[in-house]
């Protein structure tokens, strides 16, 4: 969910948004429902046709924006503090469950 907008989430007790050029999420998680332009979803490392070359969304909040992706928020326990961090955590935890 690589955006721009101030999610401020409170997992963990931490509150953070959503950091400029990221794409963890985007790149490192499994996503097993249909993405728009990837019907079947990704696998684990593969970049979202939808995400643009500075790490955004080009989707979001649009009709097409899916489900699964407006669900997730930004969140210390899955984006740590940085995004070599997220890319290490949804790594692992894509290596046991997508989302
Ligand atoms: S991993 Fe977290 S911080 Fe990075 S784009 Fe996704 S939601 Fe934002
Ligand atoms: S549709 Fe957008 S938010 Fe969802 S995985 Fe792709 S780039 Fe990320």
């Amino acid at each position: 969910m690589p955006n721009k907008k101030a999610y401020l989430c409170g997992g963990n007790g931490y509150l953070m948004e959503c950091r400029e050029e990221c794409g963890a999420c985007c790149i490192a998680a499994s996503i097993s429902s249909p993405l728009p332009g990837m019907p079947f979803g990704k696998a684990a490392g593969v970049y979202c046709v939808n995400l643009t070359a500075n790490m955004r969304c080009a989707i979001y909040n649009s009709p097409d924006f899916p489900d699964v992706c407006r669900a997730f928020r930004p969140d210390i326990q899955f984006c740590g503090r940085s995004r070599d961090e997220a890319v290490m955590i949804l790594g692992e935890l894509s290596g046991l469950k997508g989302h």
